[in-house]
C-alpha cells in the first residue's frame, strides 16, 4: 500500500539534483498525508545533497521546510482533518520516551536521535527518509504543525519550519528581549528570520555581515544597523557591547573577532554548521569576560508550534524568492555565493511527473 511520489534527488555527491520517482507509505493509523504546496531551500539541503557533511545516503531528496494540504488522515489522528493546511519541519520522528522527548526537545532525542525528514532511517518503509522536494509526504501527526497564516502567505511560511525555529529557539532559550543588544551574524535564510524574530522580541538588533550591500535590507528587516565584519574599524566601534550573538554563518570564519564584541557574561550561539571546522577560538577571550560559545539545534515540536503562532501574531513570514523545481541547482549556486534574498522556496506546482 504505497503512493507514487514525484521528487528531485541527488544520486551522488557530485551529481546535480534530477527528477526521481519513489513510493511513500499510505497513511497508518497515526499518520497525516500531505500534498506539498511549497518547500523552502535550506543551506543544510545543499550541505547534505552535495555530501559536504558525512553520512549522506543516496538517492537524497532534500527539503525540510514543508507546507501543504492534508489529503488523508489515519483513524487515530485527532489534530488534523482533510483540507487543513499543515507544516513539516526538520524532524518526522524520535524515540518519544527519553528525557529530551519527554521535555518537548525531540531534536535532542537521547536514544535513537531524531528521525530527520530526509537522510534519517525510515522506520516504516526501510531505507532512509526522503524529504520535501517532492509532491507528497506522509508524517506521524506528532511531527506535523498547524499553519494558520493566510492562504496567500503560505509560500513565505514554509521557511519558518527550519529557518524560523532554528533562530527562535536560541533567542528564547537565552531570553532575548527588550533592553538587550543582539547581533545576528550572516544575513541569509536563517539570519533574516533571526533579525525579524529578535526585533519582534523587543531587542536592539544589529546584523554582522560580509556583504555591505545588505545594509538597507537589514534595516528593512528590523535591524538598527549592519556592521561589516571585514571592516576592523566598524567592528571596533561595537567592542564589548553585545549581550548575545546568534551566528548563522555556513562557512568557517574567525570566531575571535565576534567574541570581542560580547559584553562580560555574553554568549555567542552557533547554529551554522560549516563543512570544515572554524579556526580555534582564543581561550583568553572567553576567560577574560566569562564569555560563552554555545550551539543550538532547530527546536522541539511544541516550540515550533509556539514559533508559528508567534510569527502569525507579529505578522512575520520569510522574504522569499519563488523558484521552479528545475531551478534548484541555480538556487544552490547562488546560495554558495551568499546571494539569497532571503530564502528560495520551491513552488511544488512546477514539479513535473
Ligand atoms: P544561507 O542562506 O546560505 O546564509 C548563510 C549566510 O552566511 C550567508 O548569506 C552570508 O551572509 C554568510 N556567509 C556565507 N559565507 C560566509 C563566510 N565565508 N564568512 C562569513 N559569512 C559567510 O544559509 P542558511 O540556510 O541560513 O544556513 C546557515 C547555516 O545554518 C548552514 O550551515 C546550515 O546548515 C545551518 N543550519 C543549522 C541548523 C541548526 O539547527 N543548527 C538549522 C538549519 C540550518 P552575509 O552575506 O550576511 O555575510
Ligand atoms: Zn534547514
Amino acid at each position: 500500500m504505497t503512493t507514487h511520489t514525484h521528487g528531485y534527488a541527488a544520486h551522488a555527491a557530485g551529481s546535480a539534483l534530477a527528477p526521481f520517482s519513489f513510493e511513500r507509505r499510505d497513511p497508518g493509523a497515526k499518520d497525516v498525508a500531505i500534498d506539498i504546496l511549497f518547500c523552502g531551500v535550506c543551506h543544510s539541503d545543499l550541505h547534505t545533497a552535495r555530501g559536504e557533511w558525512p553520512g549522506t545516503m543516496y538517492p537524497c531528496v532534500p527539503g525540510h521546510e514543508i507546507v501543504g494540504k492534508v489529503t488523508a488522515v489515519g483513524s487515530d489522528v485527532t489534530k488534523f482533518a482533510v483540507g487543513d493546511i499543515a507544516g513539516v519541519g526538520c524532524m518526522v520522528g524520535s524515540c518519544g520516551h527519553c528525557a529530551s522527548c519527554d521535555g518537548g526537545e525531540e531534536q535532542y532525542c537521547e536514544t535513537t536521535g531524531f528521525v530527520g525528514t530526509y537522510n534519517g532511517p525510515d522506520p516504516v518503509m526501510g531505507g532512509h527518509t526522503l524529504g520535501g522536494y517532492s509532491d507528497h509526504i506522509v508524517v506521524d501527526e506528532g511531527f506535523v504543525l498547524k499553519v494558520t497564516h493566510d492562504e496567500g502567505d503560505l509560500a513565505a511560511v514554509a521557511p519558518l519550519l527550519c529557518a524560523g525555529i532554528t533562530t527562535y529557539s536560541p533567542l528564547r532559550h537565552w531570553n532575548v528581549g527588550p533592553g538587550q543588544k543582539v547581533a545576528i551574524v550572516g544575513l541569509g535564510g536563517l539570519g533574516h528570520m533571526g533579525v525579524k524574530i529578535a526585533a519582534a522580541m523587543g531587542a536592539e538588533v544589529h546584523v554582522i555581515s560580509t556583504s555591505a550591500g545588505k545594509r538597507d535590507d537589514a534595516i528593512q528587516l528590523g535591524a538598527a544597523g549592519l556592521i561589516v565584519s571585514r571592516d576592523a574599524d566598524q567592528m571596533a566601534e561595537h567592542a564589548g557591547t553585545f549581550d548575545f550573538i546568534l551566528n548563522t554563518v555556513a562557512a568557517p570564519h574567525d570566531l575571535d573577532a565576534l567574541l570581542t564584541l560580547l559584553k562580560r557574561d555574553g554568549t555567542m550561539t552557533l547554529v551554522g554548521v560549516p563543512a570544515e571546522p572554524h579556526p580555534s577560538p582564543s581561550v583568553g577571550l572567553l576567560v577574560f569576560g566569562r564569555k560563552a560559545i554555545a550551539g543550538s539545534l532547530i527546536g522541539g515540536i511544541s516550540e515550533t508550534q509556539e514559533m508559528l503562532d508567534f510569527c502569525k501574531q507579529h505578522g512575520l513570514t520569510a522574504d522569499i524568492e519563488m523558484i521552479r523545481m528545475d531551478e534548484i541547482e541555480t538556487a544552490y549556486e547562488r546560495m554558495v555565493k551568499s546571494d539569497v534574498r532571503y530564502r528560495f522556496v520551491i513552488d511544488m506546482a512546477t514539479m513535473t511527473a
